[in-house]
């Protein structure tokens, strides 16, 4: 079986809110943490390894993390503040990282309309602290009112857009969701499968040593 490639998941760090929300009540480390936990599963079921940032991690030591564990991707969740609206992305100036984000940002877009596009965030340390291709998404700006009506009313497409994106970099098929079941089946069942066939292989070999043992 091919190597699953490895995304480290870095929403937004708690406990240090930003925010809350132009809703009042929602604040911004919540919100990225529920969106990489359903994006999470979105590329578990497309055959990713994820690992999504623990809570109390810096992002300094996410990156360090990330970097440790060999990473093929790291991508940074959170939503953006300052008076605007729309989805930006950061890329690290290097050919992939820009490819990576401008394939994300293509996927936010379809939901929801920004002008503001794909820029230079070589300043950002999860990006330039990061050995691997760097994703980073300001989803929308969440003290914009209407901007926290799509981020709260699509969060569940949101995921998928960034797991979409991420499925495009790889060149991996995206599978939808009512597929999904289906498709986990299929995978545990493959997994049972080599599992026995490597008992199988085993009780054979302690066969063939208890054979040669009873000749000798
Ligand atoms: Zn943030």
């Amino acid at each position: 079986m091919a190597d699953k490639k490895k995304i480290y998941l870095s929403p937004e760090r708690r406990p240090a809110p930003h925010g809350p929300f132009a809703d009042g009540v929602t604040f911004e480390h919540d919100y990225c943490v529920e969106i990489a936990e359903m994006e999470r599963k979105d590329l578990e079921r497309c055959g990713f390894e994820v690992i999504v940032a623990p809570d109390s991690m810096t992002i300094a030591q996410r990156a360090k993390e990330a970097n440790r564990l060999k990473m093929d991707l790291y991508q940074a969740i959170h939503t953006n503040a300052g008076g605007g609206t729309g989805t930006e992305m950061f890329y690290y100036p290097d050919p992939e990282s820009i490819r990576a984000n401008q394939l994300v940002y293509d996927e936010l877009v379809e939901l929801y309309p920004s002008k503001r596009g794909i820029k230079n965030g070589k300043a950002y340390l999860e990006n330039n602290s990061t050995d691997m291709v760097s994703v980073y998404a300001e989803i929308a700006f969440h003290d914009n009112k209407k901007d926290v009506e799509f981020l709260l009313s699509e969060k569940r497409q949101i995921a998928a857009a960034l797991a979409r994106g991420t499925c495009k970099y790889f060149g991996v098929a995206y599978l939808e969701e009512e597929a999904g079941g289906q498709a986990e089946e299929i995978a545990r069942l493959k997994e049972r499968l080599e599992a026995l066939k490597k008992e199988q292989q085993e009780i054979a070999d302690e066969l063939i040593r208890l054979a040669e043992r009873l000749k000798a």
